[in-house]
């Protein structure tokens, strides 16, 4: 609560012109000048809560066809693919054949093909 800004004392409760001035103030020294309007208490907004997420990021069950079926859309053999992801070709193999794929890769598969490849439980 802002306190009065005439005495100093009591909060203030309305905003008043005094002496060409408009001034937040209380009751009584609003009297020696004209109410303007009644201060509104703040509105304290509260930030969402946000509730502490515990997300665990796993590859969809069917990675590697994925990886096959996107790759070959875009015309690229395995070792090309490998490049232009800048990853060992035996990392894509191994992802491909559904071997293993980290997330690492993964998302950068994701990116290069527009296909989900992580999901979050
Ligand atoms: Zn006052």
């Amino acid at each position: 609560m802002v306190s009065c800004e005439v005495c100093g004392d009591r909060p203030a409760e309305v905003k008043a012109r005094i002496e060409n001035s408009v001034l937040s103030v209380c009751n009584s020294c609003a009297a020696s000048g004209s109410v303007i309007a009644k201060i509104q208490p703040p509105i304290v907004r509260r930030a969402p809560q946000i509730a502490e997420q515990v997300t665990e990021e796993i590859l969809v069950e069917n990675y590697a066809q994925k990886i096959r079926d996107a790759r070959s859309v875009v015309g690229l053999t395995q070792d090309e693919f490998a490049l232009k992801l800048s990853v060992n070709s035996a990392v894509l193999k191994a992802a491909e054949s559904g071997r293993r794929l980290d997330m690492l890769t993964a998302r950068r598969i994701e990116k290069a093909l527009k296909i989900k490849l992580i999901e979050n439980i």
